[in-house]
């Protein structure tokens, strides 16, 4: 059965066992998940269209090529639910395994990503391999002659945000609100209650999928959790002759990020480290000259950018705000001391990737399982998880501020 668009709460048979708050990729999976274990949720977004915000603006990358063993298992777990998405529902994700490769041109560069490899086998990520730099050279030859090493793993790629939202629509047994906005919510002793643009709505439970939204929420909760914002952008560039089957690529030098895209492709220039932003916005205004930027950062490893640059003959720019975590993973599950409230969220720059396996487990614990990995209990407990280096994290990115 398909989502069932509501304009107006009133024409709601009954209270909601659960609404989740927030019709981005996290927002959207949960709704999936909670549907498949029986609970039919209402979904309710603030704008007028559902993941118009960063789920919108993404790479779109896939990958299992992570630090720490709880971020491992979960995106591998992501990128298969992405593979066996028909099955799942009804149609496919997008999923082309283009393989991503992390290269370096420094020798202390190689070894680092050697000595990553190892860590990473060693979490049980058996499929991922370090190349030396010929050999790095012979699977991607548009690699720079200098090229001194590389990891890769074949099963990492690229999926489409555009099918994944229809996917999970097609498949959700849930009611969808559009133009409603949450602005206060609280927590009953048997249930919560939502006032919202549309007005108030009585529930069972509520899930934050809120991401830059969450912390003004969970105030009015009198709850805090370690949870920043920041800011990531993508450069779309049309140039004909990339190949399309060509990995995605990620300088561990410099940080950048390209992959092939129709008739082009996306590329960030991270070598600017990342810029956290004080306040709520939905669209971050990008750097004008941030094409340069990204083609100086991604034409080292890469020199076809280099010399192709002056045929680039279009684009444009996107910018979002993401949600992120002291640890760098997710929160996910039910709010310490209020079980009616639980979250999907802080997913910051991963999550397409990482939302699937995310929302299962939310899912999982809604229908009264145990708390996951990612449980925002662990920072009741402590500072966290262990940082995850492979992503903005609180514990070791200090950043710049705007
Ligand atoms: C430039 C860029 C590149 C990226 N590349 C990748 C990549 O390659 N791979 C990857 O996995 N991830 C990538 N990401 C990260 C990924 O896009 C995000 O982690 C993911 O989209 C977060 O999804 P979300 O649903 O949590 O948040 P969002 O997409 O921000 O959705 C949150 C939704 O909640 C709604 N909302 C908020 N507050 C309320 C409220 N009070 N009431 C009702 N609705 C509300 C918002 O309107 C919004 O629609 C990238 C992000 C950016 C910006």
């Amino acid at each position: 059965m398909p989502a069932h668009f509501l304009s107006d709460p009133g024409e709601l048979a009954r209270a909601p066992e659960i609404v989740v708050v927030g019709g981005g990729v996290a927002g959207l999976a949960s709704a999936f998940f909670l549907s498949q274990a029986g609970l039919r949720p209402l979904v309710i977004e603030r704008l007028p269209a559902l993941a118009m915000l960063a789920s919108r603006r993404s790479g779109e990358g896939v990958r299992a090529q992570w630090e720490t063993p709880s971020m491992i298992a979960a995106a591998r777990a992501s990128i298969g639910l992405y593979a066996g998405f028909a099955e799942l529902t009804g149609r496919p994700s997008g999923y082309r395994p283009i393989g991503y490769l992390y290269g370096s041109r420094t020798a202390a560069g190689a070894a680092r990503l050697k000595a990553r490899v190892a860590r990473q086998q060693a979490a049980g990520l058996g499929d991922v391999a370090f190349l030396d730099g010929e050999a790095a050279r012979r699977l991607v030859p548009t690699l720079a002659p200098g090229t001194t090493g590389a990891a890769f793993r074949a099963g990492d790629g690229v999926v489409d945000i555009a099918e994944i939202v229809a996917g999970y629509l097609q498949a959700m047994e849930a009611d969808i609100l559009t133009g409603t906005d949450l602005l206060h919510l609280r927590a009953r002793p048997d249930g919560v209650s939502l006032t919202t643009t549309k007005g108030a709505i009585d529930a069972g439970r509520a899930v934050l999928a809120t991401a830059t939204r969450t912390t003004g929420l969970l105030a009015s909760l009198g709850a805090a959790l370690p949870l920043r914002l920041a800011r990531s952008t993508i450069q779309y560039v049309e140039l004909p002759g990339v190949p399309a089957e060509h990995p995605a690529v990620v300088d561990a030098d410099l940080g950048s990020f390209w992959r092939p895209d129709r008739g082009g492709a996306r590329m960030t220039a991270s070598f600017r480290s990342t810029l956290f932003l004080d306040r709520f916005t939905d669209d971050p205004q990008a750097d004008p000259d941030y094409l340069a930027h990204a083609i100086a950062s991604v034409a080292p490893l890469v020199p076809f950018w280099g010399e192709r640059a002056s045929g680039i003959a279009g684009g444009h720019l996107r910018s979002g705000s993401l949600l992120v975590t002291g640890d760098g993973a997710p929160v996910i599950g039910a709010l310490p001391g209020q079980p009616a409230v639980l979250l999907n969220t802080g997913y910051g720059g991963h999550g397409i990737m990482m939302s699937p396996e995310g929302a299962r487990m939310l899912a999982a614990e809604a229908a009264g399982g145990p708390p996951g990995p990612f449980s925002p209990s662990r920072f009741a407990e402590g500072p966290g998880l262990p940082p995850e280096p492979m992503t903005v994290n609180l514990a070791t990115d200090q950043g710049q501020t705007q």
